[in-house]
This record gives structure tokens, sequence and C-alpha cells, in this order.
């Protein structure tokens, strides 16, 4: 497994023709309901298709070739088998993007949308936890308005209370662009400002 085709991304024969750009080497996968579970490499969706376990929803204009077979470029994969899929995001690595992602790329103080960072509300040296529920984008001169106090002692409040993402936003922050082609399948809560 994972021989079955050269990976796409840099390694295809140069005659061949194929988009290029930096989302080329990602695919959405739809759970069988059609929901978006995450995102994959061709590769691996290859495999699940030669395997049956997926099948091609949307697939790109040139093909993957290895010696027995070949497929058409999938860019949408939906799995054959419901899987469950952990809906807790508690249990997601809080990152910046993700953050960001959530917060629609704006800080929760002023709105604004550059020199972003992430703010502890009840600041950790005032017992505040690393939770989606108490981290928020900032910008950095709010970040450092608000400074270590608490958001009553500076009257800074966050403008949506921070809570958990929706699955959706770890979609938006595994590619760097989100594809046209996945558009028509994923909820339209996916910001995908970068
Ligand atoms: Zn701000």
């Amino acid at each position: 497994m994972g021989k079955v085709f050269p990976d796409p991304v840099g390694s295809a024969p140069a005659s061949e023709h194929r988009p290029r750009g930096r989302d080329v080497g990602r695919v959405l996968v739809l759970n069988a309901t059609y929901e978006p579970v995450h995102v994959c490499s061709v590769r691996r969706a290859a495999v699940l298709l030669l395997k049956e376990k997926a099948e091609i929803v949307e697939h790109g204009s040139w093909e993957l070739r290895s010696e027995h077979t070949q497929l058409p470029r999938p860019v949408v994969i939906r799995l054959v088998t419901f899987v469950l899929v952990p809906r807790d995001p508690r249990r997601r690595r809080i990152t910046r993007r993700a953050v960001f992602a959530r917060d629609g790329w704006s800080c929760q103080y002023c709105g604004s949308r550059s020199s972003l960072t992430v703010d502890h509300v009840i600041p950790r040296s005032k017992g505040g936890d690393s939770s989606w529920e108490n981290i928020v984008a900032s910008c950095a001169p709010c970040n450092r308005r608000k400074a270590d106090r608490l958001p009553a002692q500076v009257g800074m409040h966050p403008r949506r209370a921070p809570r958990l993402p929706s699955p959706n936003v770890f979609i938006a922050v595994a590619t760097p662009t989100i594809p046209a082609a996945w558009r028509p399948w994923l909820p339209l809560d996916v910001d995908v400002a970068a």
C-alpha cells in the first residue's frame, strides 16, 4: 500500500498535463452521508479508491497512472462506509490557524484583521486554561493593551464568547486554498481567508 501510484505532487512525468497550485495534492473526503470529514493526500485517496473503500465524487481533468491501472485524479471522494468522526473538537489540537479560522480571521476585541495573535481571555497567570473556550484571536496591539489582566479590569470582552469550533474549521485549516470543486460540498461557514 502506498506504492500504487507515484505521488503526483512533484513526481509526475513532465509530459503529463496537470494543474499547478498549492492545493494540487489535496483531496476532500466526504463521509458516506456526504458530510465533509477531512482532507487527505492524492496518494491516500488513490489507495482508498483502489480498495473500493471510497468512490470519486469530483475529479480533475488529468489522470493518475500506474503500470496496471489508471484513475481520474480525485478531487472529492466519498467513503463507501460511514465512519464515526470524533465530533468532540476538544480532543483536537488547538492551533493558531484553527483559532483564527474559528474567529473569522479577525481580532475578537477590535475587529482588526492584521497582526493576529492568540490571547488567553482569562490570563494563564490568573488561572485561565488553554482551552478553546479561553483562547481568542487578538491583534497584537489589543493583546499588548490587555496584557496580563482580566477582561473586566480592562473593559475588553471578546465580541463572541469563544467556543468549540465546528469540525469544518479543520478543513479550512488543512489546506491553504479551498479548490472551487470542493465548495458545493462544504458548509457555508468555512472561512477560507488565510
Ligand atoms: Zn484588536
